[in-house]
């Protein structure tokens, strides 16, 4: 059994981050694949590695002097290095970056090094291989990620190493550059790897004991969650929970690879299993609430719209022709309603409208700002009567206007929208109607 370990910058901060990695991975011989990220902050004024990096590279691009932040990048790997007694220099692949940054500087080849030079350290304080990931990553020609040419190569080579380092963020570019993910995309490396050596699972190690039932900022010590489905965390993810970078389960997924979230400074914890299908229910209803401020509701109104079959369709390329995505579509008989981000409408407002008056000639459209969606995620509601009663009860004891309902056909959540000033009321109001 090989389970693939990624490590994000918190767990990598400093020596003793360091230490508690190798622990870890000694404690389970089945971890022998590790993709670690660039060291992060080691206290909330602290700087990460790849932020420097990025400023590096920016007053490097205008001929400026990058020598103050690229000091303090070279200063972060060296403690990291004395911290652990390791023998490594790291000046040389420094005078090359510097090298680069002086004559040809690359954002994205510049930004990887923080990956780059934390997998040396990695592979030489464990011991294990180090593999560069811009020998085994692709990306195409369009800058995304190559999976036809990826997998075979990476699988290849995975198979002649029994323990190795692969730094996450980045690959190869189809112009023989090196190109980086999206930020936060060692997340997405580690599930290539897991999928390239068909792991047992991918664990994915960070400073947090897994998912929580519901953001901290709101809920003092929320639940955790113990087991979640990829469906039930897209819905969550989609409505700002987060935890992982958002593509980082789809290599997984279509593998059949579970995700195991945990916490690298509380690794007795179990932490949060991320799965396709499973038969554990959660300990409450409902797996996890979630919710975003800042929607925008147009109400459309014209008596026997559905005599048209071709109402909905004109209504939606109002919206299409301004490139503004719909997100929720709630109508009554009469009355289509069309839920879209206030930050994609607001700039091409009076184009939409004008269009939809002139294509489907309504009686009345009302735009309403300021609506806040709640989602409401459980996989295991479809089987359990009264949860809808139990939100809407709930909202109602807080005295909590509900200005839309929406429940998808699957079951898997209901999505309730309240206006922005009522939206941490309303999580409270429904968390504590199930947990508390
Ligand atoms: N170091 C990169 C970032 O800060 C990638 C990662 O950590 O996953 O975004």
């Amino acid at each position: 059994m090989k389970k693939v370990v990624k490590f994000g910058g918190s767990s990598l901060a400093d020596a003793g981050q360091f230490r508690k990695v190798a622990d870890i991975i000694h404690a389970d011989d089945s971890r022998v694949y590790v993709v670690p990220s660039a060291p992060g902050k080691r206290t909330s004024a602290d700087t990460k590695i790849t932020d420097l990096l990025y400023e590096c590279y920016e007053l490097a691009s205008k001929g400026q002097n990058f020598y103050e932040p690229f000091l303090a990048v070279k200063d972060r790997y060296n403690e990291i290095i004395q911290g652990l007694g390791l023998g490594l220099s790291l000046s040389e692949a420094f005078d090359e970056i510097e090298d680069k940054l002086q004559h040809s500087p690359e954002r994205d080849y510049t930004a990887s090094r923080g990956e780059y030079l934390n997998g040396l350290i990695m592979s030489s304080y464990l011991g294990y291989e180090f593999i560069d990931a811009a020998e085994v990553i692709f990306f195409d020609e369009a800058g995304n990620f190559d999976g036809s040419k990826s997998y075979p190569a990476l699988s290849a080579r995975l198979e002649q190493s029994d323990n190795a380092v692969i730094p996450g963020f980045y690959g190869l570019g189809n112009d023989g550059k090196v190109r980086t993910f999206s930020r936060g995309g060692s997340d997405i490396t580690g599930s290539i790897v897991a999928r390239a050596c068909r792991a047992a699972v991918y664990e994915n190690w960070t400073d947090v004991s897994g998912l929580l039932m519901a953001d901290p900022r709101i809920i003092t010590s929320p639940a955790r969650i113990d087991s979640i489905t990829y469906r039930e965390l897209r819905e969550l993810a989609y409505m700002g929970a987060s935890v992982m970078h958002e593509d980082a389960i789809f290599p997984v997924k279509s593998a059949g690879i579970p995700i195991n979230i945990r916490n690298t400074n509380s690794p007795q914890d179990s932490g949060t299993w991320i799965v396709e299908n499973t038969a554990r229910r959660s300990q409450y209803t409902i797996t996890g609430i979630a919710g975003r401020k800042d929607f925008c509701s147009i109400i459309i109104a014209k008596d026997l719209m559905h005599s048209q079959p071709d109402f909905y369709r004109k209504v939606a390329q109002c919206f299409e022709e301004n490139n503004i995505p719909l997100e929720h579509l709630p109508s009554g008989i009469d009355t289509m309603t069309v839920v879209v981000k206030e930050s994609a409408f607001i700039e091409h407002e009076q184009d939409v409208l004008r269009r939809i008056v002139k294509f489907v000639e309504p009686e009345s459209v009302e735009v309403e700002p300021g609506i806040a969606l709640i989602a409401v995620v459980g996989r295991s509601m479809k089987s359990q009567t009264g949860t809808a009663a139990k939100i809407f009860q709930a909202l109602a004891d807080a005295r909590i206007n509900v200005r839309m309902i929406d429940q998808g056909a699957s079951e898997l959540n209901i999505i309730v929208g309240v206006l922005n000033e009522d939206f941490e009321r309303a999580v409270k109001a429904i968390y504590n109607a199930f947990v508390a």
